[in-house]
């Protein structure tokens, strides 16, 4: 066995899922799984909705497995990458023993599922300008904290986190705790990410989304890549007809060749939008400053957050209020939109 799985919860480790397989059978005939026989005829889902779906699509791992260029065995499809880091924690932190360590100021998901499962928190806050604190992280390392998480790009300050730092985190402690790196905005990043070194590293998961950069929010597909046993673990975690016909329809269509290249075009397009209207921002009086970001949205700190808040949303335009967050006073996050969308968000600041 993996030596990180003796850190999951033994309950966890004892878990195995009913087998699916179908036994070679081209076309089976279900008669296992107490569905209707009958699909609505007026219903234009490319996909029997009269069916479960059994586990994790074969089609759709292998659409991932080469976007990602890894062997299907290191994948597992979730619905929402939400779910992937709630998995994580039920599988690693028994109720009121053991912890989860994050870096704030960060993604408020990493606390919320620690809360629900009742892990502990250990908070190693990133240093000057949201750099991350390898040092600090070792150090606070103990034998509770079964998993570490690292946002990068981060949500919501923008900055991705040192690959240096990162690998100094992975290499001191591996072997202790696993390591959940989320890059759920890497596709808008300068910096390429983890996914080449996964297989170095049998305590790393890395998190990627269909949900931002493949424009899939409302289809909740997100994917979970480590090693295989990690993998297999978190799978038998997960219901046995949990992934939704449709979403993983989505999943096959955004994956298709066609719509990679306009994908790429897009991330284009926001990323000169991004900058535009970080330039733009600084011009604004209300404006104290713009952080340099490597995601689809910028953290910007006003003199008057309220006042740009109200002015936005008397527009009708909703931004994402942090200037009550330690080390966030005064910010707001403000995600890139289309031009015209961008456009209207900075004529109403600009009154405020
Ligand atoms: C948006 C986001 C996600 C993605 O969540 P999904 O559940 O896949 O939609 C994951 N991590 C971070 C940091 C995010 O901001």
């Amino acid at each position: 066995m993996n030596d990180i799985l003796q850190l999951a919860r033994p309950e966890i480790r004892a878990l195995t899922a009913p087998s699916m397989q179908l036994n070679g059978a081209v076309a089976p005939i279900r008669l296992h799984a107490n569905e209707n026989p009958w699909g609505d005829e007026s219903d234009a889902a490319p996909i029997a909705l009269n069916r479960y779906l059994d586990g994790q699509p074969r089609a759709l791992l292998q659409a991932l497995g080469a976007l990602y260029d890894l062997d299907l065995e290191q994948i597992l499809v979730t619905r929402g990458s939400d779910e992937a880091i709630d998995l994580l924690i039920r599988g690693f932190c028994r109720a009121g023993q053991d912890r989860i360590l994050v870096c704030p100021p960060t993604f408020a998901m990493y606390g919320f599922s620690a809360a629900i499962q009742g892990a502990g928190i250990v908070a190693v806050p990133l240093g000057p300008d949201f750099a991350l604190d390898a040092n600090a992280v070792i150090a606070s390392w103990t034998p509770d904290v079964k998993l570490v998480f690292l946002c990068s790009p981060n949500n919501p300050t923008g900055n991705a986190l040192d690959p240096t730092a990162v690998e100094r985190i992975l290499g001191a402690l591996a072997g202790r705790v696993v390591v959940v790196l989320d890059e759920a905005y890497v596709e808008f990043s300068q910096e390429p990410g983890f996914l080449r070194v996964l297989s170095r590293y049998p305590g790393l998961v890395i998190l990627r989304t269909l949900s931002k950069a493949h424009g899939l929010a409302g289809a909740r597909c997100g994917v979970a890549l480590a090693a295989p046993p990690l993998i297999s673990l978190l799978a038998h975690m997960m219901p046995p007809y949990a992934l939704p016909g449709p979403t993983v329809f989505a999943a096959l269509a955004a994956l298709r060749p066609d719509r990679i290249a306009r994908t790429r075009v897009r991330i284009r397009q926001l990323l000169d939008e991004r900058e535009r209207m970080r330039s733009v921002l600084v011009s604004l009086p209300n404006v104290a400053r713009t952080w340099r970001s490597e995601a689809n949205f910028l953290l910007v700190e006003f003199r008057d957050a309220s006042r740009a808040l109200a002015a936005a949303s008397q527009d009708g335009l909703l931004l994402r209020d942090f200037s009550r967050q330690p080390r966030l006073e005064g910010c707001l996050r403000i995600t890139i939109g289309s031009r015209e969308e961008n456009d209207r968000l900075i004529s109403a600041l600009a009154t405020s």
